[in-house]
């Protein structure tokens, strides 16, 4: 290692702690320190070169250092880095606020930036739950989210995400949530049909939303990729039914698009799959290209309306963070809008997908120990079980994932798993020989592992 990279790795071990990392782990193992970054890949301190095969945690949409990206945040830094919103605007806000609307499934009409996905989540739970408050519809004081949704870090959204294995500690902080079971097939609706499993987790949903929909405020769900949950999909027709049960128990609909938004499933966004347009919609994530903290929350006009009232009501959205709407990050998600279009990356996503499920279906499905092959657009989860006929899971002592993805770095590709899942979330820039690369290290490094 290079004096410099030790260094790093010194300081590391003495002064950070990292997010979602078992420490005692990460202190006893050798750390990747990452110092440039190429295109699709990323360059360690040694000069190896990685795909990056989870797109940075899933941000990453046209590849590192791209010249567009680069420069217009250069330029933008020529003019001003940061200044607030609170009082003030400046072009890029509103720039980016007039372009991602007409992108944005129908009438979704206002855009609050904030800075994290998470954040993103809170501000959509609090204008549905002041909205109602506003509106007179004082009961609606409950929210409704899916089985293992995941919606950020926060205490509001563990709260409507919750994960047993991630938040039991919070419980006692977190309010009371009604959970609709999603048509997972393979873990909770084991032995049945895709078709059957909709219609069923259809039918609970209709049942506990048509008991409790005058609680609610809103239902919050990740349209068609559960991401964190480990890539569990379902049908559209899942979530058009949500749409409509919401509408007729007179609920809002926040669709937090954080993950799947910004091309990751094969259409801009996931509700157009689904022909749906929520009340409120959360963006982060991908807004920047993956290059800045942005994120968004868009709402309809109708919700921006019921806030209009004289000052000294004090019914204005009193929520704000110092960074909202950070130039800097404007300019970048403005940039990513223009490479959308010069590339034209969708195209290019549409053929790549294609060629991804062809792959996974030749290279990866047979596998020994692969239980289940999941994909939506470039979201893809490969999930690993000890025992396919069974579908017994592997114990979560044996690691599997991370096992799978320190063999897989050998091989040039960084994965992250979630448990026993792998997760493939290439950028969309992806070339189709490094699409080869992605999916036949991963065959590799899962065989390796699981015939250990
Ligand atoms: C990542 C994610 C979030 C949280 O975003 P942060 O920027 O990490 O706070 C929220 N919702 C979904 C669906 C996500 O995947």
């Amino acid at each position: 290692m290079s004096h410099d990279a030790a260094h790093a790795a010194d300081l590391d071990r003495r002064y950070l702690w990292h997010p979602f990392t078992q420490m005692r782990d990460w202190l006893a193992g050798e750390p990747l320190v990452i110092v440039s970054a190429e295109g699709n890949h990323l360059i360690d301190a040694q000069g190896r070169r990685y795909l990056d095969g989870v797109s940075s945690l899933w941000c990453n949409v046209h590849g590192h250092r791209h010249p567009i990206l680069d420069a217009a945040v250069r330029a933008q830094l020529d003019r001003v880095a940061h200044s607030t919103m609170l009082g003030l605007t400046h072009p890029g806000a509103a720039e980016l606020a007039a372009r991602l609307v007409p992108l944005a499934p129908d009438g979704l009409t206002r855009v609050f930036y904030s800075d994290a996905g998470a954040t993103a989540v809170e501000i959509a739970l609090k204008i549905a739950f002041q909205a109602c408050q506003l509106r007179g519809e004082t009961t609606r004081t409950r929210f409704a989210s899916l089985v293992e949704a995941y919606h950020g870090d926060t205490i509001g959204a563990i709260a409507v995400g919750y994960s047993e294995t991630f938040h039991r500690f919070y419980r006692p902080l977190l309010f009371d949530v009604l959970r609709l079971t999603p048509p997972h097939v393979f873990r909770w609706r084991d032995g049945m049909t895709e078709d059957a499993a909709c219609a069923a987790a259809i039918d609970e949903a209709r049942a506990k939303l048509h008991a409790h929909g005058h609680e609610l405020a809103a239902l919050i769900v990740e349209p068609l990729v559960q991401g964190a949950a480990g890539m569990w999909m379902h049908p559209p027709e899942y979530l058009a039914a949500l749409a409509r049960l919401a509408r007729e128990v007179g609920t809002l609909l926040i669709c937090d698009e954080v993950a799947t938004g910004f091309g990751r499933t094969g259409t801009f966004f996931a509700c157009e799959q689904a022909g749906i347009a929520p009340d409120l919609l959360c963006v982060g994530k991908g807004i920047t290209g993956g290059y800045l903290p942005l994120a968004a929350t868009f709402a309809s006009e109708a919700l921006f309306a019921t806030f209009l009232a004289p000052y000294e009501d004090f019914v204005a959205f009193f929520h704000g963070h110092t960074y909202t709407g950070n130039p800097l990050a404007c300019a970048a998600g403005l940039a990513s809008l223009d490479v959308f279009e010069q590339e034209k990356t969708m195209t290019h996503v549409q053929g790549l997908a294609r060629v991804l499920g062809e792959k996974l279906a030749r290279e990866i499905a047979p596998l020994a120990h692969v239980g289940d092959v999941r994909r939506c657009g470039l979201m893809t989860g490969i999930e690993l079980v000890r025992d396919r006929a069974t579908r017994a899971p592997y114990s979560p002592a044996a690691k599997i994932g991370h096992r799978v993805c320190d063999a897989v770095r050998k091989h040039g590709v960084i994965l992250r798993p979630l448990g026993s899942v792998i997760v493939l979330m290439p950028p969309l820039s992806l070339r189709m020989d490094e699409l080869d690369l992605l999916v036949s290290a991963t065959a590799q490094a899962i065989r390796e592992v699981t015939q250990a």
